[in-house]
């Protein structure tokens, strides 16, 4: 037995995943559990770690060091993090280290327990009238602030008090001492919705099929362990919102908590407030973890998770990793989203997370979506995942009407509005939204695409004019004449002169948001128009202005990228106008289809949320491919029969898991060598089953300056591959120039 309280096996937050025993001093005894996170020194330096074992004596023989300081004052890490970190870090092939990181956002890792503090100040005893006069003209600041305080009933805040009297700080000195008022330090939580008003909301009756799938979450609740996930695939309009906040209310009464994934693009006021108006007496339980946030509202949301005052968590891709304890439900909405998957190391996919930690904690795992990724689809149909289907609109209207336009032959008519040789709105489109102006009514154009022009050409070699460091063609964007990279965000003034061939006669094509507005303010003067898109809508609360707005049938016409096409739900929208269903569709990627149906399905659903009747038409050059033709028909499984039988084919997942590996570089031929040769080392002893292709140029060759290459394996057993891979990892020195990365079951192949 060591002397002192114990041992603590720590893993050392930083670059090296290490594990090691130091000695928790007498004075820390109780104080240190698994999940703490401490300073220990090490080399002469303190380094933060995390306590991720209690033992009662060390098998290493030599006298241990003293844990030198814990952060904090309870454990960051819950017990179930810690497991799920272990998993994450051996499916995803990454350190452990690198997951904890992860798992703290960046203001709670470098500045824990920072919070804003203040006064709270409190009248002993009223001041009886005689007093009052004298000190109003012995010491009047005295006065005013007693008066104040007693006009608030008796206490008040400091900061609050400060706004009358800027000079309360100084003046409670004398009141202090004087015994008149107590002062005690109190928190103050930056709460990004504390001035908001929320009208409480009160249950729906539920439909049939509502009944069905909350009862069907409520048994799955109630006995986890017998649970499988379950899937609720639920038309646009069903109701899915309406059956989750239903079945959170029964896991709060059970005594247990809820954590709701919601895509951030989604993650809007209107989401946040269904939630906090429907649980507005106790809206303050309720943190709200994503990117929009500053630091300090980031910080207190997630104290608020870790000191147990919230019971529902509603956050992006990262709230996977809430503090949460005594986890009743886990609730991913459009669990298809491609946003879910973490980009950068750990590159982990955080509905496969929920689904993992749902298991290791012992809760019930609910996965919702108009359109399931084909993964979850496919787990669902093996039995895998428990399928609960909601085919209905809650308002019992039927799907909008969704019209096909064949662009071929728009084109070959060419009534419709073109500029250049680009048709932006056919003549049926044109006609609709003429239609909707005249009958105040309101429309939604959707265009995945932003700026003016997209391409620009040179007539007489056929240049691309592209950028630098990437290889992608710029963008025009008018509002301030300039070129510019959507990968890498260079700008550049627009040649006049190919800067290949030198000749004058560039030419603009393709379009974007920017010249959809300019066209459609050029066809209908009178209408009222805003645009959304990440150009137009720098300035903070912009988005939340203009949808207000549009709400308020202050505009008619809304132009949007991907921005408007998720969960907003505006009575007044009759019509939603598709402008290019092919740009998804193009994608070099085996989900473009399934990517295609489902924008298709989302957006549609925005036409017809009230009670007017909603209408959809979708321009297109590909008017036959599967995708549009399923979407146009609302018909999710016949779709997914079919791509399935195509995956399976072809063994691309959800037929088994992909591993990308890339190379990145600022030479060419050393990204790509780079490549071969770990495609050399990992042929031997490629684990059974498991296929691997040639190191290729990824579809995106170069961005900012550095050359793609990437290598694709497959297998159905990912656990071989990952072991394989990180022998393999450990035993090369690749070249410290060239960047190589790994990605376990990625959503995009770029
Ligand atoms: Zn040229
Ligand atoms: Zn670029």
């Amino acid at each position: 037995m060591e002397p002192g309280a114990g041992v603590a096996r720590v893993q050392l937050e930083g670059a090296a995943a290490l594990e090691l025993d130091y000695a928790v001093p007498e004075k820390w005894a109780g104080r240190v559990s698994v999940g703490t996170r401490v300073t220990v020194p090490l080399q002469n330096q303190r380094v933060p770690a995390v306590v991720i074992e209690l033992l009662e004596s060390s098998p290493h023989r030599h006298r241990l060091k003293e844990i030198a300081g814990i952060v904090g004052s309870r454990p960051m890490f819950t017990p179930g993090l810690l497991r799920l970190a272990d998993w994450v870090a051996e499916y995803y092939l990454v350190p452990v280290h690198r997951v904890l990181r992860a798992m703290l956002p960046q203001a709670v890792r470098d500045r824990p327990e920072t919070f804003l503090k203040d006064s709270h100040l409190k009248l002993v005893r009223e001041p009886a009238p005689e007093v009052l006069d004298k000190m109003t003209t012995r010491a009047p600041l005295q006065a005013r602030l007693l008066e104040e305080l007693r006009r608030r009933g008796g206490e008040a805040t400091l900061s609050d008090l400060r706004r009358d009297l800027p000079s309360a700080t100084t003046v409670i000195k004398s009141l202090l001492k004087n015994g008149w008022i107590t002062r005690a330090e109190i928190r103050v939580t930056r709460d990004p919705f504390q001035t908001e008003e929320f009208l409480p909301s009160q249950p729906l009756t539920l439909t049939e099929e509502q009944q069905a799938a909350y009862d069907a979450v409520i048994e799955a609740v109630r006995k986890p362990a017998d649970a499988k996930p379950l899937l609720l695939h639920g038309v646009t309009g069903s109701g899915k919102t309406e059956v989750y906040l239903q079945a959170i209310t029964d896991v709060l009464k059970a005594g247990k908590t809820a954590l709701v994934l919601v895509p951030e693009i989604s993650l809007t006021p209107q989401t946040i407030e269904r939630f906090k108006a429907r649980f507005s007496e106790r809206k303050d339980s309720i943190a709200v973890l994503h990117s929009h946030l500053s630091d300090g509202e980031r910080h207190d949301e997630w104290f608020k998770v870790q000191e147990g005052r919230a019971d529902i968590v509603i956050g992006a891709r990262s709230a996977i990793f809430a503090p949460l304890e005594r986890l009743g439900l886990i609730i991913v909405d459009e669990e298809h989203e491609p946003s879910y998957k973490q980009e950068d190391a750990p590159r982990y996919h955080a509905r496969d997370l929920a689904v993992v930690r749902g298991r290791l904690e012992g809760c019930a795992v609910l996965l919702g979506s108009a359109t399931p990724s084909l993964e979850s689809f496919q787990n669902a149909l093996t039995g895998k995942y428990e399928l609960l289907r909601m085919t209905r609109r809650t308002d019992g209207k039927s799907m909008p009407l969704i019209r096909i336009i064949d662009m071929r032959l728009q084109r070959r008519k060419g009534t419709g509005t073109s500029i250049g040789n680009a048709m932006i709105l056919s003549e049926r489109l044109r006609t609709a939204v003429t239609a909707r102006l005249e009958r105040r009514e309101q429309t939604i154009l959707f265009l995945n695409r932003r700026g003016f022009h997209t391409t620009l050409d040179c007539t007489a070699c056929g240049e691309v004019v592209q950028c630098q460091d990437c290889a992608v063609p710029m963008t025009l964007h008018k509002a301030d004449n300039r070129l510019v990279c959507h990968i890498c965000g260079a700008r550049r003034v627009p040649p006049t002169k190919c800067p290949s061939c030198k000749e004058p006669g560039l030419k603009y094509g393709g379009f974007g948001t920017e010249r959809v507005e300019a066209a459609v303010r050029e066809v209908f003067p009178q209408a009222r128009i805003a645009r959304v898109d990440t150009d137009t809508m720098q300035r903070k609360n912009q988005l939340r202005d203009t949808l207000k707005d549009f709400r308020a049938q202050k505009l008619d016409i809304l132009i949007g990228t991907q921005m408007i096409a998720k969960g907003l739900d505006f009575p007044n929208v009759t019509l939603v106008g598709v402008l290019n269903a092919d740009t998804a569709l193009n994608l070099p990627d085996f989900r473009a289809a399934e990517r295609t149906l489902q924008l298709l399905i989302q957006v549609a659903g925005r036409a017809g949320r009230g009670e007017l009747k909603g209408e959809v038409f979708v321009q297109t050059y590909a008017p036959h491919s599967p995708a549009i033709q399923f979407a146009r028909h609302n018909n999710f499984e016949g779709f997914a029969e079919q791509e399935l039988e195509h995956r399976q084919a072809f063994k691309y997942p959800p037929y088994g898991h992909m591993v990308l590996i890339s190379s990145r570089g600022k030479h060419q031929t050393q990204a790509e060598f780079t490549l071969q040769t770990l495609h050399k080392r990992l042929e031997q002893g490629l684990p059974e089953g498991a296929v691997m292709g040639e190191p290729s140029p990824s579809s995106l060759a170069k961005a900012h300056g550095q050359y793609r290459f990437q290598l694709l394996l497959r297998t159905e057993r990912i656990r071989p591959l990952a072991r394989h891979l990180g022998k393999v990892m450990a035993s090369i020195t690749l070249p410290p120039e060239i960047l190589v990365t790994w990605d376990v079951d990625p959503v995009s192949l770029g």
